[in-house]
């Protein structure tokens, strides 16, 4: 029967480069990460300005023909 067949599964710091830390479940002590969901373009909110530039706002009163 093998022993520790489980690696030690505990809690670690996850440091960011933008300089986050958060705190997660790993066998790790520390963790280093280039992006969290706090500098991540997907989580900044980049992308969603990006699709709002298309004019949505737009395209939705041509749509249904709304003039100022
Ligand atoms: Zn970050």
């Amino acid at each position: 029967m093998q022993a520790n067949i489980h690696p030690n599964y505990g809690k670690s710091t996850v440091t960011c480069a933008c300089g986050e830390t958060f705190e997660t479940g790993s066998t790790k002590k520390e963790i280093r990460v280039e992006v969290c969901s706090k500098c991540h373009p997907f989580y900044t909110g980049q992308r969603q300005a990006m699709t709002n530039k298309g004019g949505r706002i737009e395209r939705f009163r041509a749509r249904y023909n709304i003039k100022d």
